[in-house]
């Protein structure tokens, strides 16, 4: 099996997986609890907390630990707006933001906010002009993300968040396919992670939060993280988060690096025939989404087996529906049922990445023959 769906998530690296293990088989001792063992498993966490907003990169803030980025983006929305004053309940976000995003918004929106969703050209960008315009004193909170996860462009998160602070807003940011990948710009209030994507364990995030802009809580109860987010840590999962940013920090340089030669090979193998979904340019370049006209992704997939890749996202992949992103680029139902996402990254090799492109634009070619 050749895995291209390092968008979807990634492998456990061995480091993790290691310092994880003491964690999850010997010290079970609640981290919360004044014991020895608490009192251990509590400097384990904050050891991974630190190592965590390192990864992160910006100053002024702490990091609170939930259980998913999912999490985190629902508690930044759902808890800015519940601080927010009363005459400030419209949100401002992008139409091609994660479904985390996207659904927490038209919840919001349910409940009395009005939620402004920016296009973006077709190369995936959200022009500036367009934000500056949807702002002004009513906006509590603008949501961007980093490096979208369908099409990898990235949005120029740094000027949103200065134009949101224009206008007295906080600004949100979904980084969890740029943690590690892309710097986090200076800017954001609030910023959700994620450690699957960073070669760590799943069901585990965090929100990044600037002093001041903590949202007001949203899972109640014991009163850990500060009295921000309730609920017994696990230890194994924060060490495991903490261990893949880690690595993230040591070997960032050299996993760009590595993930720039295999587009490039990728690139290489694909014809003319095959477009790149998105800016060309601005985007992180261990997300290949591209399309071939006529071809027939859904079959393409089932018949390449001993390949992991996916539509688009692995959300629109399960529900059959064209993916909200690549609508939003101008792309026809047509054009979007042709697209693929090859996502690759530290463990992927360029031979593994050429074989298995060499193998899809093989079957590729093959489709078009009978077709014709
Ligand atoms: N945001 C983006 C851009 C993502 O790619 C994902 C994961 O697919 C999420 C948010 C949600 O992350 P998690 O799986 O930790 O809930």
């Amino acid at each position: 099996m050749i895995y291209l769906d390092y968008q979807a998530t990634t492998p456990v690296a061995p480091e993790v997986a290691q310092a994880m293990r003491p964690w999850a088989e010997e010290h079970f001792a609640n981290p919360h609890s004044p014991s020895r063992g608490g009192r251990e498993a509590a400097a384990a966490i904050e050891v991974a907390r630190d190592l965590v907003g390192r990864a992160i990169g910006l100053s002024g803030g702490s990091v609170a630990f939930t259980g998913s980025a999912t999490e985190a983006i629902n508690w930044a929305l759902k808890g800015t707006i519940e601080r927010a004053p009363a005459d400030r309940r419209r949100i401002v976000t992008i139409a091609t933001e994660h479904a985390a995003v996207l659904d927490s918004c038209e919840w919001l929106e349910a409940h009395g906010c009005e939620v402004v969703r920016l296009p973006v050209g077709p190369d995936g960008l959200v022009a500036l002009d367009d934000v500056e315009a949807a702002l002004d004193g009513r906006v509590a909170i603008v949501a961007a993300m980093l490096v979208n996860n369908e099409i990898g462009v990235i949005q120029p998160v740094g000027e949103i968040a200065a134009l949101a602070h224009e206008a007295g807003a906080v600004m949100l940011c979904d980084a969890v396919q740029g943690l590690g990948r892309v710097a986090i710009p200076q800017g954001p209030d609030l910023v959700a992670v994620s450690a699957h994507k960073i070669h760590g364990p799943k069901a585990i995030g965090a929100l990044w939060m600037r002093n001041g802009a903590e949202p007001a809580p949203f899972i109640h109860g014991g009163g850990q993280e500060r009295g921000l987010r309730s609920g017994t840590l696990s230890p194994a999962l924060c060490v495991g988060f903490g261990a893949a940013a880690k690595l993230a920090l040591e070997r960032g340089q050299d996993d760009r690096e590595h993930v720039q030669r295999l587009a490039e090979a990728a690139l290489g193998v694909l014809g003319p025939e095959w477009t790149v979904n998105g800016s060309a340019d601005r985007r992180y370049p261990g997300n290949l989404n591209i399309r071939r006209e006529g071809l027939d992704a859904a079959r393409l997939i089932s018949d390449q087996r001993e390949i992991a890749f996916s539509l688009g996202s692995a959300c629109a992949s399960g529900s059959g529906r064209p993916s909200h992103v690549l609508r939003a680029l101008g792309l026809s139902d047509a054009e979007a049922r042709s697209s693929i996402r090859l996502g690759f990254g530290r463990y992927t090799t360029e031979e593994e990445l050429v074989d298995a492109v060499t193998r899809i634009d093989a079957a590729a070619r093959a489709q078009q023959d009978i077709a014709a």
